[in-house]
């Protein structure tokens, strides 16, 4: 509580921080860690503010939205608030090849044709006109269509360090398997040649500083995409998507590649959502567009946005110069952008609850008990928690309240004897559970699976018995789940 006449406590002004939104990840600026300093100086407030990720507009709504909350706290004359950027790197040993680049961020799609190439050209040029340093890799050994689209007619040089410098284009830093195969001899490797030859190029490639390395895979989720997504660390992967519902349903299957690799999925871009007739504007849905955001909305998994059918893509793509940059303007620029926007806000939420995460369960089961769920973590420490709280808990947007953090889901509409039919792990921070009452959109960080646990020792009533091990999850097929 503020002292009576004096000027508030820092806790104060952190609790009026709270009610301060990132509006894309619906969190508070407080626990997402943007808060670096709050100085009070009599009646002066100063605020640091630092983003780990590029924005255009965030910082000014953040320092506006800020000011306006603290000035009004009593005891307080005047708001300084500084917001700064500095974008975060994917936790974890930077990756040996590509030692300077902050986060790399796999584009994939489930097959060929649904626009990943167009997508991930034009993501690049957002990201890049947000002021982040960007680089491009066209891995797509299938059909390298990144040099066509970029305009990129230069073939690089390996320099004398017997590296290969990426060729700069419209401030972005591009590199293509088609820029060293000429056109006459296309690129036709296949399993194990192109994934040799992915890893090697993404090994030569002198990259230098980079905040973000889009890498366009190829289409589909076969053993090269999986190879080149063990090759390099993942800051992420985004899936490009058709609304088709056969599109969305191979899609699945290359969200369930990176799960199993554990690497974060940022989440799911609809390409060709809706048609805007460029004479009338009139919105028509030729392949029943939404299809992704309900998908999304029901795994958990983070919606980035459509893209509008735009005759204007096609002829950007055909000329070399992206829509982003010859349209700027245009609904489909403007999509983009917002993709990007979201794209670097995910990313950075994934960076932060990965370096959160001190502790991974290493063993989830079902306990003897029937009712509990049981995990064996990396330090030893085995946690039990009942289903029907775990459930009670869940963390999603239809169960708690995003602004308020108020419980929406009534307890009474949850059985008694619910319990989770399958379990899987979200990047590396946090575990999905698919329920036996139908639900499954909560995300479930590993942190907060330890918070959970009530065994005696974190001062719970679960007695565990020392060699008890969880035992395979009920109804799931396979044994224990292992993480
Ligand atoms: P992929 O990389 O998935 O194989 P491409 O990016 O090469 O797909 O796109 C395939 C074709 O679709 C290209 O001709 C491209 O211009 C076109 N295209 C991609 N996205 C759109 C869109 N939103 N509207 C209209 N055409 C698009």
């Amino acid at each position: 509580m503020p002292t009576p006449g004096g000027p508030p406590a820092e806790k104060v002004i952190l609790e009026a921080l709270r009610t301060v939104h990132e509006p894309d990840l619906r969190r508070d600026i407080v626990s997402l860690k943007f808060v670096k300093a709050v100085e009070v100086r009599g009646p002066a407030v100063r605020i640091r503010i630092t983003l780990p990720y590029p924005t255009l507009s965030l910082k000014d709504q953040l320092r506006q939205e800020c000011a306006a909350k603290v000035r009004t706290l009593p005891g307080v004359d005047a708001v300084e608030v500084e917001v700064s950027t500095d974008i975060s790197s994917r936790p974890g040993p930077a990756g040996e090849m590509v030692p300077e680049v902050r986060n790399i961020v796999a584009i994939a799609s489930g097959k060929g044709g649904v626009g990943k190439s167009t997508t991930s050209a034009n993501l690049a040029l957002a990201l890049s006109s947000m002021g982040a340093r960007v680089g491009l890799l066209d891995a797509d050994v299938y059909g390298p269509s990144i040099p066509g689209m970029l305009g990129v007619t230069e073939r690089p040089e390996v320099n004398p360090g017997g590296r290969l410098p990426p060729i700069g284009k419209h401030g972005i830093s591009v590199m293509s398997m088609g820029l060293l195969a000429s056109r006459e001899t296309p690129v036709i490797w296949r399993g194990p040649m192109a994934t040799k030859l992915i890893q090697q190029f993404l090994g030569a490639v002198e990259w230098g500083a980079l905040d973000y390395l889009l890498l366009d895979l190829p289409p589909g989720t076969g053993d090269v995409q999986l190879t080149i997504t063990q090759s390099v660390p993942l800051a992420g992967a985004v899936i490009v998507s058709t609304p088709q519902d056969v599109a969305l349903h191979i899609a699945m299957k290359g969200l369930k590649m990176f799960q199993d690799v554990h690497v974060p999925i940022v989440g799911i871009v609809e390409n060709m959502s809706t048609f805007v007739c460029p004479h009338c504007g009139e919105r028509s849905d030729i392949f029943r567009h939404g299809g992704a955001r309900k998908i999304c909305g029901e795994r958990g998994i983070p919606f980035l946005g459509e893209i509008p059918i735009d005759g204007a893509i096609v002829q950007a793509g055909d000329e070399g110069l992206p829509t982003v940059l010859r349209n700027a303007d245009g609904p489909a620029a403007t999509a983009y952008r917002e993709v990007a926007r979201r794209l670097v806000a995910e990313i950075g939420l994934a960076n932060l609850l990965g370096s959160e995460t001190t502790r991974r369960p290493q063993k989830v089961g079902a306990a003897k008990s029937g009712v509990h769920l049981d995990l064996k973590w990396d330090d030893g420490h085995r946690s039990r928690i009942g289903y029907r709280r775990l459930r009670l808990e869940c963390p999603c947007a239809a169960c708690i309240d995003e602004w308020t953090r108020e419980p929406r889901l009534d307890p009474k509409s949850v059985p008694e004897l619910v319990h989770p039919i399958e379990v899987s792990s979200v990047g590396r921070y946090a575990l999905a559970f698919k329920w036996s009452d139908g639900h499954s959109s909560g995300i479930y960080t590993f942190q907060r699976l330890r918070d959970l646990c009530e065994c005696i020792e974190c001062g719970g009533t679960e007695a565990i018995e020392p060699e008890e091990e969880p035992g395979p999850p009920p109804r799931a097929a396979g044994g224990t789940f292992e993480v």
